[in-house]
């Protein structure tokens, strides 16, 4: 079932979904269902998969170094199937422009659809970690944009290069990426939101946004969105702290202001078991707000761990 088939279903009550990574190359499923698990009872009607870029790693050849390229995480589409599966639960792959040429999404996407798999993410993917900018892959798509439009296409049957005339048309339902403050290389946020604008022009039926710790940038863009004519549910990603590193990490990576309340919090805590507290406590508040503010979703980055995950939604849902 389609993600926004979820949300009308629950007739303004707001849903949890959460997001997990693939496990590393060669460890076992398992270690993600015990993380999944445990918020079974909180009834998700989808949970994402993230996917990986590849990347490059350096082989030692009797002293020699072979650069090599690898995906550390492979596997999304067939966790996603072993999700569904597993729990009757519908999931949502999340497909990269970044390390894909358009042929080999068109194989993922029909891999997709013959799985039963309703739902896709379109995301552009970051640059490499070699690289200062993102590059795009040679045959493959430059932005996001391009991703939905190809989607879309094929919900109509037109592949890369013919029309198939069927009555089992793939139909995916399509998320992407938004950015209450704003994608770190878009020059402003009104510019990132005619990008976003773009996407939804381009066929995409939902928004997921980056992760934000004050409420009031989630609300702001909102309006901004709504202002700019984008009339689809725009659903919230929240991320609990959980160590005190990521004061400094969260703002470097992802160009987020983290609010000062927050940061004394963690910063009074001894060790990093108080700062997963902090997290809980400032998630548990955030989400509270979230919902009773009647938003469609709330969607959580578990980022493999999900202990702190089922401690907010116990609070929530
Ligand atoms: P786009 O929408 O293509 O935008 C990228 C940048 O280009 C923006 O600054 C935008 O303003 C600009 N832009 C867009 N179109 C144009 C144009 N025509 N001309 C000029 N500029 C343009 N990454 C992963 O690797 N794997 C994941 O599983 C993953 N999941 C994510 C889930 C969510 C909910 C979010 C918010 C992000 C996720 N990301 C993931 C990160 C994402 O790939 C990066 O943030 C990436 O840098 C941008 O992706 P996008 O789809 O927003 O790109």
């Amino acid at each position: 079932m389609k993600v926004t088939d979820h949300i009308k279903e629950a007739n303004g009550k707001t849903l949890f979904s959460f997001e997990i990574i693939p496990p590393v190359k060669g460890r076992n499923i398992q270690e993600l269902y015990d993380n999944i698990n445990p918020l079974m009872e909180f009834k998700p009607p989808f949970i994402d998969v993230t996917t990986s870029r590849e990347e490059y790693v350096y082989i030692d050849r009797d002293g020699l170094l072979d650069k090599k390229l690898t995906r550390m995480r492979p596997g999304t589409v067939g966790i996603c199937a072993s999700i569904k599966h597993k729990y009757d639960v519908d999931t949502v792959p999340h497909v990269l422009c970044g390390g894909f040429t358009k042929e080999e999404t068109e194989y993922l996407l029909v891999d997709c659809h013959y799985l039963g798999i309703d739902n896709v993410m379109a995301l552009r993917g970051d640059a490499m970690r070699e690289e200062q900018y993102f590059e795009p892959t040679k045959g493959g798509h430059k932005y996001a944009n391009g991703l939905v439009k190809q989607i879309q296409n094929l919900n109509c049957g037109k592949y890369l290069h013919e029309v198939i005339e069927t009555d089992d048309c793939a139909d995916f339902c399509i998320g992407v990426a938004g950015y209450p403050e704003k994608h770190l290389e878009a020059p402003s946020l009104q510019s990132d939101l005619k990008r976003l604008k773009e996407k939804v022009d381009a066929g995409a039926d939902y928004v997921v946004t980056q992760m934000f710790f004050d409420n009031k940038k989630y609300f702001n863009f909102v309006d901004a969105v709504k202002d700019m004519g984008i009339n689809v549910p725009i659903i919230p990603g929240i991320k609990p702290i959980a160590v005190k590193r990521h004061l400094q990490l969260l703002p470097q990576i992802f160009r987020i202001d983290l609010p000062q309340d927050l940061i004394d919090a963690v910063d009074a805590c001894e060790d990093n078991k108080a700062v997963r507290q902090v997290g809980i406590e400032w998630g548990v508040q955030q989400s509270r707000e979230l919902r009773d503010a009647g938003v469609p979703v709330l969607h959580y980055y578990s980022m493999g761990k999900s202990d702190n995950i089922k401690a907010i939604a116990q609070e929530i849902f």
